[in-house]
C-alpha cells in the first residue's frame, strides 16, 4: 500500500497532509516538473521540510520529525509534493560542502539518497 492511499481517509482537516516526496521528472530542455501533475516547478527550488519522513533508517527516524532537504516544491495538491534534487550517497558528493544523504522512501516505494544540511543531523548519529 502506498503512503497516499494510507492516508487518503484521515478525514481530518485540521491536519495538513504530510508531504508525498517523489523524484523529479524534467522537460526535453531539462527543465523540472511535477511528476504529478506536470507543471514547472524549477522555480520553487529551495529547502522544504518532509514532516514524518519514512526514512530508511528507523532509529534515525525517530530522531527527526522534519526532514529538512533541498529541491522543488509543487503546492498544487491538496498535500504538497516535495521533489528533492537527485543525491549521490551519504556524502552528497554532487552538492555543496555541509549537505549529506540520508535513505528516504519515496511515494513509489522506492529508496533513494536525498539532501539533507548535516547540522541537522548533529543528534547523536552512530553510522556517520
Ligand atoms: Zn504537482
Amino acid at each position: 500500500m502506498s503512503r497516499r492511499e494510507q492516508r487518503s481517509g484521515l478525514g481530518r482537516f485540521d491536519v495538513m497532509p504530510a508531504p508525498v516526496v517523489r523524484a523529479p521528472a524534467r522537460n526535453p530542455d531539462g527543465s523540472v516538473i511535477c511528476p504529478e501533475c506536470g507543471q514547472a516547478v524549477t522555480g520553487s527550488k529551495g529547502t522544504p521540510r518532509i514532516r514524518d519522513p519514512d526514512l530508511d533508517n528507523r532509529e534515525l527516524g525517530e530522531q527527526i520529525d522534519e526532514l529538512l532537504t533541498y529541491g522543488w516544491l509543487c503546492t498544487r495538491h491538496e498535500y504538497d509534493v516535495v521533489i528533492p534534487v537527485e543525491c549521490q550517497g551519504r556524502d552528497a558528493s554532487n552538492l555543496q560542502d555541509g549537505w549529506i544523504g540520508v535513505r528516504l522512501v519515496f511515494a513509489d516505494d522506492t529508496v533513494r539518497w536525498v539532501p539533507t544540511p548535516r547540522r541537522e543531523l548533529q543528534t547523536g548519529q552512530a553510522d556517520d
